[in-house]
């Protein structure tokens, strides 16, 4: 498949089944996208592993997004499936606050 969400291998931050990196057109400093390695179109079509594994990533880049940037708070943004890109590669954006 044509995705380049699937071929992204510059993680930040990364464990066994997602992966985080900074966005192309970040709308605030620090402003990250997680997403499961695997393709996966909608949130609802995750398993409870890949699930559980981007939560987990939610928090490791929160903390390391707390250390480098000191935001104020964030906003976590879950797109729906017909506004993402062509591929169609489900990701969260965890945006932060100053
Ligand atoms: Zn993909």
């Amino acid at each position: 498949m044509d995705c380049a969400y699937c071929q992204r291998e510059d993680f930040v931050l990364e464990n066994e089944l997602a992966g985080a990196f900074f966005a192309d057109k970040p709308r605030a400093k620090g402003d990250m996208l997680i997403i499961p390695k695997a393709h996966v179109e909608n949130f609802v079509k995750l398993s409870s592993k890949q699930k559980a594994a981007i939560d987990q990533l939610i928090f490791s880049t929160k903390k390391y997004l707390d250390q480098k940037y000191q935001p104020n708070h964030y906003n976590l943004v879950v797109p729906e499936e017909d506004k993402l890109k062509a591929s169609k590669h489900l990701y969260i954006n965890l945006v932060p606050s100053y």
